[in-house]
């Protein structure tokens, strides 16, 4: 009834779109990183539901006309905004490829649900979880966590009964996601965050002090969260610090490990995450430094068991049998939150086939090494400082040049350095604060950006001083004149 009346006409466009595509990938340099979308752009977005059928070339059209230029921009090299990943040609193959297929991978006795469990193997294998260790792929590392929490949650109360009141800690440069999660469960109330080191790692003995007092009053413990590479500057937990207090106290260990723990695919950067393979619970995306296209996280579970328990249904229509369809159980429905679920796994077992893990671990070192240049060559400008010590890929520096600015006028002339920067479509990095004050962000994560990108980010940090100083008496709406300046 939907499918094409002329299927070679449906070809011959399905090969454009996929050639422009290509072409998009191959000159991404050409474009600026970001720009603003025009309103008439926007207005194409803006009409009803369409009760008549557009013909597909229309479509595509309007698609490389008023979508594709205006996207985030993080297929971009100059893209250092949050932590966004730039995915791959092979990757958006496989999006293909499974978009046809169109698999179902709530459940169900099909090959795809294997793929997905061989890719959760491997991630098991990597982060040295046992084999009745379990897991299931997320949209990301929020939906992650939330199942993580939600187990800790159960096992915590069947291993004390009694409790009546509820600790769990984290540090103050935890991500969002983690109290989010624990606000969706209604256990927002128990969350204790606790202060940093001067390297924005978790205060130990602070966390051990929190942990006493709390026992002192009847509170339990029920759960740790560490941070391996901390969203605002990529700071990684004492692991081995936390697995061993969390023993200590019999609370659960998870690990927020969003982008940080595939860094464990290269030897010269896995010793920094030891203690990893002690955590009960372990949240990951391959959506960020994995270059998988969005969206694909994991959480993976140390005890199989108890993650089932948690999430597995009865439901008379999921019954399982021995054979035909409704065989292979435990279906991945029975460890998350959605029962209908699409193929993530084939884009991430493409991605890790093809390339290989050697080649996606250097490029992570890459990362690493092109955010230590950056942080040298921000320390040697005599109107930038370094905000925090360049742990992993992530630099947080700022503005400095001017000694008779007030800690406000810091601010708000560095956020209007990063907006300049972001208009300029030469650099896209990012706000936010540490210790209160405004700092510019590059998150290198993007496989594609080399030197010249981070020289590209430097030299219109210095192009924005310039402009936002000379505006820099007057209020800060006019503060930011922003002015075209992207050539390819
Ligand atoms: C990105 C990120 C998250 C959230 O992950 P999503 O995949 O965006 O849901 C959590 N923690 C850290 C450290 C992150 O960088």
């Amino acid at each position: 009834m939907l499918d094409p009346t002329d299927w070679e006409l449906f070809r011959a466009q399905g090969h454009r779109m996929l050639d422009d595509m290509v072409d998009y990938l191959q000159t991404i340099r050409e474009r600026p990183v970001w720009q603003q979308a025009p309103e008439s752009a926007q207005a194409y977005f803006h009409h009803g539901i369409p009760r008549h059928a557009t013909p597909l070339p229309e479509l595509h059209d309007t698609f490389m006309q008023h979508i594709l230029p205006y996207s985030v921009g993080n297929t971009h090299p100059g893209f250092m905004g949050w932590v966004h990943g730039g995915g791959t040609p092979v990757g958006m193959l496989a999006e293909m490829l499974a978009g046809g297929l169109n698999a179902n991978l709530g459940g169900r006795n099909q090959i795809p649900i294997e793929v997905e469990r061989q890719v959760i193997g491997w991630m098991r294998d990597l982060f040295g979880f046992p084999a009745q260790s379990s897991g299931v792929l997320t949209t990301g590392t929020s939906a992650a966590t939330l199942i993580a929490l939600v187990t800790a949650r159960d096992a915590a109360q069947q291993k004390h009964p009694n409790a009546t009141t509820w600790a769990a800690y984290t540090s103050t440069q935890a991500h969002g996601c983690i109290a989010r999660a624990l606000k969706i469960m209604g256990w927002q109330g128990c969350l204790r965050k606790i202060p940093c080191l001067d390297d924005h790692t978790i205060n130990l003995a602070a966390l051990q002090q929190a942990i006493t007092e709390d026992q002192q009053h009847g509170i339990q413990p029920w759960l740790i969260i560490g941070t391996a590479g901390s969203v605002n500057t990529g700071a990684v937990d004492d692991l081995q610090g936390l697995a061993q207090l969390a023993k200590q106290c019999d609370a659960w260990l998870h690990v927020d490990g969003a982008f940080g723990a595939l860094a464990l695919l290269s030897p010269q950067l896995a010793p920094r995450f030891r203690g990893i393979e002690s955590a009960d619970s372990l949240a990951m995306d391959f959506h960020k430094w994995g270059q998988v296209p969005y969206d694909a996280g994991l959480i993976l579970i140390r005890d199989g068991e108890q993650h089932r328990q948690s999430f597995a249904a009865a439901d008379a229509y999921l019954q399982r049998e021995e054979q035909g369809l409704a065989a292979n159980s435990p279906w991945p429905c029975d460890y998350g939150l959605e029962l209908s679920r699409g193929f993530r796994a084939l884009k991430i077992w493409f991605t890790f086939q093809s390339l290989g893990t050697a080649r996606l671990a250097e490029m992570i070192e890459q990362s690493c090494a092109l955010a230590q240049q950056l942080g040298e060559w921000v320390k040697a400008t005599p109107t930038l400082e370094l905000m925090a010590e360049v742990s992993l890929n992530i630099v947080c520096f700022r503005y400095c040049g001017d000694q008779s600015l007030s800690p406000e006028r810091y601010d708000a002339i560095n956020r209007a350095i990063i907006v300049h920067i972001q208009q300029s479509g030469l650099a896209a990095p990012s706000l936010t604060f540490l210790r209160g004050r405004a700092v510019i962000r590059a998150a290198i994560v993007n496989h594609r950006t080399q030197q010249e990108d981070i020289g590209k980010l430097l030299a219109a940090t210095l192009v924005a001083v310039q402009a936002c100083q000379s505006t820099s008496s007057r209020s800060h709406s006019d503060a930011t004149p922003f002015t075209f300046i992207f050539s390819p």
